[in-house]
């Protein structure tokens, strides 16, 4: 008889332990930090001057999940379009908070533009682009000023493309006199951290609430942002956003997210994040938001769309059937899900498996609430339909695929809808 050895411990995301921040537009709020869910946000790629074309692009990343929107404020005719940006979104009845991002001017937009001011629901200040010399501190207290009259929470947002100079210098300086200097990379990290919390803690002096004080250091290594974030981590319990910063595009970026946000997210640091994805030419930009939302579901920390298993296939189904099937699902489940958040609440829960063979069909099928295994090369031209479970009936014939889909369907408003019964 095979015996129990010593019981094997759940993997799951070690508890954060950050502060709560509260991005606020309207009656919503969107909570940060703390034991609020991590946060998916975004940024948008159109000329902010450019109202309209910003306001449709806020609302795909919104209905693609991001539930903060950032937008660029770097001139003051885009800072006068923020207030229009925000009432064509507030005409559509989206109430996603947006994120202003300021550099080298936010001092004086956020000052001579307080319609924008008001109408941003968080500021992002960049420490090593707020201004030079005497300039730094006044500039920097002048946005912390906007912050405190229109109650808006900021991100200190360090990124390596653009640290803090004089720091740098003056520790690459204290390096050298050491006896044993650090490595260069580790001066910078050190640099990065000491930027972020140094300006936190003057923020905070200026009058800020400190969980109202949101952290970011950014940089476009995995292993250099993994160090750097655990060192934040460790040193302050300000809410901290996350993401690897120019990760690139395509495959490149998504894996080099994925991998450094898995990674902290496992360790429980990080309340907000965003995967900072080049577009290809045309590609949508919500891309960067289904990357973001996927991390946050595979890691189990937070469910936005019904998951599909399907299996890789191999030389025991050499049809495409159940490639164009499990597509086919995929697709059509995330394209449903902006009106079926509201009409089925739960079913981003849903778990549906479409298999290519015998071999794992039938018993995948059956770890998921719904699942279908179609037939391999050489089997009986049967797929049998597994729900919660247990097997509910077999598909055959040339439209295996819509009729599985209409299964698909019934399943969601019998287990989703109004009128479903409470399940036990
Ligand atoms: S379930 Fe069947 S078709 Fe799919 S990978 Fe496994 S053996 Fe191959």
């Amino acid at each position: 008889m095979p015996a129990l050895q010593a019981p094997i411990a759940v993997a799951q995301p070690a508890p954060r332990r950050s502060r709560q921040a509260r991005v606020v537009w309207g009656a919503r709020a969107v909570t940060v930090g703390g034991d609020a869910p991590v946060r998916v946000q975004s940024m948008t790629n159109t000329d902010t001057q450019d109202a309209s074309a910003t306001a449709i692009q806020i609302r795909e990343l919104a209905l693609a999940g991001s539930e903060l929107v950032r937008i660029t404020v770097n001139t003051p005719e885009a800072a006068g379009q923020v207030p229009r940006i925000r009432e064509q979104l507030d005409r559509m009845g989206l109430d996603v908070p947006l994120i202003g991002d300021f550099h080298y001017n936010g001092h004086r937009l956020l000052t001579e533009y307080p319609a924008c001011a008001e109408a941003l629901s968080k500021y992002r200040i960049n420490p090593g682009n707020v201004g030079k010399g005497d300039k730094r501190d006044r500039q920097f207290a002048q946005m912390i000023e906007a912050a405190l009259r229109w109650n808006k929470p900021v991100r200190i947002g360090v990124n390596w493309g653009s640290l803090d100079q004089p720091l740098l210098s003056a520790l690459m300086d204290a390096n050298r006199r050491r006896a044993q200097p650090w490595e260069t990379r580790q001066v910078m990290y050190e640099a990065l951290v000491t930027s972020a919390i140094e300006s936190a803690r003057a923020a905070v002096d200026l009058g800020m609430a400190p969980a109202q004080v949101i952290l970011s250091c950014k940089l476009s290594g995995v292993q250099d942002l993994v160090a750097v974030y655990r060192a934040l981590a460790g040193r302050c319990d300000f809410p901290l956003h996350l993401g690897l910063t120019e990760a690139g595009m395509g495959d490149k970026g998504t894996v080099a997210s994925t991998a450094a946000l898995a990674l902290l997210l496992q360790e429980g640091i990080g309340d907000t994040i965003r995967v900072s994805l080049t577009p290809r030419p045309g590609e949508s930009r919500t891309r960067e938001v289904v990357v973001a939302t996927e991390i946050l579901q595979a890691l189990g920390l937070r469910a936005f769309v019904p998951s599909v298993t399907a299996c890789p296939g191999c030389g025991r189904t050499t049809s495409t059937t159940f490639q164009e099937l499990a597509r086919q699902i995929d697709e059509h489940l995330r394209a449903q899900m902006p009106l079926w958040r509201a009409q089925y609440p739960g079913v981003e829960t849903l778990r549906v498996a479409v298999m290519g063979c015998i071999v794992n069909g039938p018993g995948e099928s059956k770890h998921a609430d719904i699942g279908i295994s179609l037939p391999g090369t050489g089997e009986a031209p049967a797929a049998p339909v597994f729900i919660d479970g247990q097997k509910a009936l077999t598909l055959r014939g040339e439209h295996i695929a819509s009729q599985f889909h209409q299964i698909v369907e019934q399943y969601i408003q019998q287990r989703f809808g109004s009128a479903a019964a409470p399940r036990a």
